[in-house]
């Protein structure tokens, strides 16, 4: 069922409007954007789409095609609304909180995205809701101040501790480019991503493998890169060059904690590496980078998981330009740039692969770059 007939259904009348806003796929830079560094996602052609129409001020009524009923908040603070509408309850708390007077609203959902699969539904969620009552409202909020308060539902409302990668990339992207963003002055700019005219392609593998200990693992990351920093001395790790790594590691004695920084420092230079290889033109080139990262978050940051390295080891044996893990790890999706005629042979065979192993069949899929959260 669509998000508007779902308001039709639960709210007995049509939706004042519809507003979108997409999942991501990050093609460099992971775990960077808590350390102030640099990402490169694009928005997917999936979205999450929030009906909405008024309600009488202070009262929010939200359903979802994915879940039982409606749930009911007025004026909470964190902790009051728990469960999946937490993510939209945060969203009023958070812009309440900024000062802004929200409009009440009657607020029904659909989404494309698939859950839990590092594609960031979450993200989504929180955006097509920020977007559609900042336009109800007629709220004075630019569009570069918006993905940090999304950012605020979900780490104070939700009790998630991420990074802005989310919810810039749902909010801020661009059809047929890719978002190049400085996690630490919010700075964007738009890089040319349109690959099918290059005759290649983004292909996206879900591993569909359950996630496992992810909250625990993403804050222990956080913790050590945030420790890593202290000792070294720096606000965030984003201020170690690469050209200071070999120093900044010989004043950290934990093995653990020397390997973490690693995998952050050469990461920030991958991004803006492939950011001047796409800007030249050269997209192919790009492939060895993503080979690096995944090697990097496997090795040194140690958030892949089985099914994980074995659909990128499968793309590459497949002639795969380059492959790696995209999200926040341990399951969730991987990335491989193929030329455009190789989609069916890669799929079968990382489909192969997994059949192999015995792990649950992957979900393969070309992605293009679509355009950030707006009005339908
Ligand atoms: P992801 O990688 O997809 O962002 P998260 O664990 O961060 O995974 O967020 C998934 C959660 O977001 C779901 O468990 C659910 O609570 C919420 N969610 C996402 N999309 C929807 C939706 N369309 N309707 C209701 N809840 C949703
Ligand atoms: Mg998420």
């Amino acid at each position: 069922m669509s998000a508007a007939d779902l308001f039709r259904t639960e709210f007995g009348a049509d939706p004042a409007g519809r507003w979108f806003a997409p999942g991501r796929v990050n093609l460099i830079g992971e775990h960077t954007d808590y350390n102030e560094g640099f990402v490169l996602p694009f928005a997917l052609p999936q979205r999450t789409v929030a009906a909405v129409g008024p309600a009488p001020a202070g009262e929010w009524t939200v359903c979802s095609t994915f879940e039982e009923g409606t749930v009911r908040f007025g004026d909470t603070e964190p902790g009051d609304v728990t469960g999946w509408a937490a993510y939209v309850a945060g969203v009023v708390w958070a812009l309440r909180d900024a000062g802004f007077d929200v409009p009440g609203a009657r607020i029904a959902l659909d989404s494309e995205v698939p859950v839990g699969s590092g594609l960031s539904s979450s993200a989504a969620l929180e955006s097509s809701v920020l977007t559609a009552l900042v336009d109800l409202g007629g709220l004075d909020l630019p569009v570069e101040r918006r993905p940090a308060l999304a950012q605020r539902a979900e780490n104070v409302y939700v009790g998630a501790p991420t990074g802005i990668l989310d919810q810039s990339a749902s909010i801020r992207c661009l059809e047929g480019r890719a978002l190049f963003l400085d996690c630490r002055t919010y700075e964007v700019e738009q890089i040319p991503f349109d690959l099918a005219a290059e005759g290649l392609g983004i292909l996206v593998i879900n591993s569909n493998a359950p996630h496992q200990h992810v909250d625990g693992e993403y804050g222990a990351r956080r913790k050590s890169c945030e420790e890593a920093a202290r000792i070294l001395g720096v606000p965030a790790l984003r201020d170690v060059p690469l050209d200071g790594l070999a120093a900044a590691l010989e004043k950290i004695d934990d093995d653990v904690t020397r390997r973490r920084v690693r995998h952050i420092v050469t990461e920030n230079q991958r991004v803006l590496d492939t950011v001047a290889l796409l800007q030249d033109g050269r997209v192919r080139d790009i492939g060895p980078l993503l080979t690096a990262s995944h090697a990097s978050m496997r090795d040194d940051f140690e958030i892949t998981v089985p099914p994980i390295d074995l659909a990128v080891g499968a793309a590459l044996s497949a002639g795969a330009y380059g492959a790696r893990m995209t999200g926040g790890g341990f399951g969730g999706c991987v990335l491989a740039l193929i030329d455009s005629d190789r989609e069916r042979p890669t799929t079968e065979a990382v489909e192969a692969a997994y059949a192999d192993a015995g792990f649950t069949a992957p979900t393969c899929w070309i992605a293009t770059a679509g355009p950030g959260a707006g009005r339908l």
